[in-house]
């Protein structure tokens, strides 16, 4: 016998559970970089000290953070806790140990660190912040590399600080940064790293990294590996697009970095981060290495929600700005309510 109304009721009940399937299949990977500033930063990258700190006690009241490895496997299941979020940080900096790690700590949040292992110990900077320095200089050279179309006088030009590269170009300078940065990013890591020093010896900037801009040391990584919550990652050893490089180049980039990251460590590594990790930096090939290597997940960088069907070797992030406490619960539940 069938009471009246219970096709509705069951129609109720299927909506209600498809909704809560649906709330259980996705989370957020939040993808940070530097836990630094506030100071000239045109590539957005940094994420204040105390604003970093109010994006994590947002974070404790708002969700769930999980480690990656639990992150991951909820996800995969279907499982995920409501509004999980899982922190991860590209790149490697130093003040991810110094600043970032401390505010995890108190807080008992988990995060994981993609490191470029060619950056360990390295005594220079990234490409990225050695060109920032050379655009910022005080005087160019007067005769420019062959590379640069330079239309700007030699002098001690303003670069038109704060300026950052979601802005209008104003200045020459900041339309050589604009150019070099589109043009460096795409080439292969010896060819590029020679233009940076051909660049730094225009500008008169030294190889030796600013205390404030430094990658972390291996005695740095060793302690922050050892960190309860904290687990280390990969990001390959030049940092290049990988979808630019062959298979075999991708397969060593991957292998050179887990075998140097785990030397450090002692610890395996399983997951990792494409370098830029945008829809352009990453193809099919690319995670077919990434699957070929081992990984267990592999993070990238294109907007959108990590669902249970979402690719394993190309997980979406969320990009994190410098935003107040307020604009980031505004974004990250727009994030979430838009997913
Ligand atoms: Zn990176």
């Amino acid at each position: 016998m069938r009471l009246p109304g219970a096709g509705r009721v069951r129609r109720v009940a299927r909506t209600v559970a498809g909704a809560a399937r649906r709330r259980c299949a996705r989370g957020l990977v939040l993808l940070y970089h530097r836990v630094a500033g506030p100071r000239f930063d045109p590539q957005l990258l940094d994420v204040a000290p105390a604003t970093f700190a109010a994006h994590m006690d947002v974070l404790q009241s708002w969700g769930a953070v999980l480690a990656v490895h639990d992150f991951e496997v909820a996800r995969r299941a279907g499982r995920l806790p409501p509004r999980a979020v899982c922190i991860t940080f590209d790149d490697g900096y130093a003040d991810n140990l110094h600043a970032a790690a401390r505010l995890l700590e108190a807080r008992r949040l988990p995060a994981t660190v993609f490191v470029t292992s060619g950056m360990i110990d390295a005594p220079g900077e990234f490409w990225w912040d050695d060109l920032e320095r050379v655009v910022a200089a005080p005087s160019l050279g007067a005769t420019a590399p062959s590379f640069v179309q330079w239309r700007g006088g030699s002098g001690p030009e303003a670069f038109g600080a704060p300026w950052t590269i979601e802005q209008s170009v104003a200045t020459a300078r900041q339309q050589l940064y604009l150019d070099l940065s589109r043009d460096l990013r795409l080439l292969d890591p010896a060819e590029r790293d020679a233009r940076v020093a051909e660049l730094r010896g225009w500008a008169g900037v030294p190889r030796k990294a600013r205390e404030s801009h430094r990658s972390l040391m291996a005695d740095e990584l060793r302690q922050l590996a050892a960190m309860a919550g904290i687990t280390i990652g990969a990001h390959t050893v030049r940092h290049p697009v990988m979808a630019r490089q062959s298979p075999n180049a991708q397969r060593k980039e991957w292998d050179d970095s887990i075998r140097a990251i785990a030397t450090v460590t002692g610890r395996k590594v399983t997951v990792a981060a494409y370098p830029y990790g945008g829809a352009g930096d990453v193809s099919r090939a690319c995670e077919t290495v990434a699957r070929e290597v081992g990984f267990d997940t592999v993070f990238a960088n294109e907007a959108g929600a990590a669902w249970r069907w979402s690719r394993r070797w190309r997980v979406p992030r969320l990009l994190v700005r410098d935003w107040p406490a307020d604009e980031f619960l505004r974004r990250l539940t727009t994030w979430w309510e838009s997913a």
